[in-house]
């Protein structure tokens, strides 16, 4: 399976306050952050996927907070 990690441009470190070190990728549907610079990991977990467990149901209605 293929990771695909990408840069945030233009975002910032909370940890390390470096800029464009940010790179995210998804891993079981869970959004990953983690910076090159140092050890800050972030896992993000959308509510809506928990929501989902049915499965097969139609994925609608589905709002994010942000
Ligand atoms: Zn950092």
């Amino acid at each position: 399976m293929k990771t695909k990690k990408r840069f945030i441009a233009g975002a910032k470190c909370p940890m390390c306050k470096q800029s464009d070190s940010l790179r995210v990728w998804e891993e079981n549907q869970i959004e990953v952050v983690e910076c090159v610079e140092c050890d800050y990991v972030e896992q993000k977990t959308p509510q809506a996927i928990e929501q989902s467990v049915h499965g097969t149901e139609q994925l609608i209605g589905i709002f994010k907070p942000e």
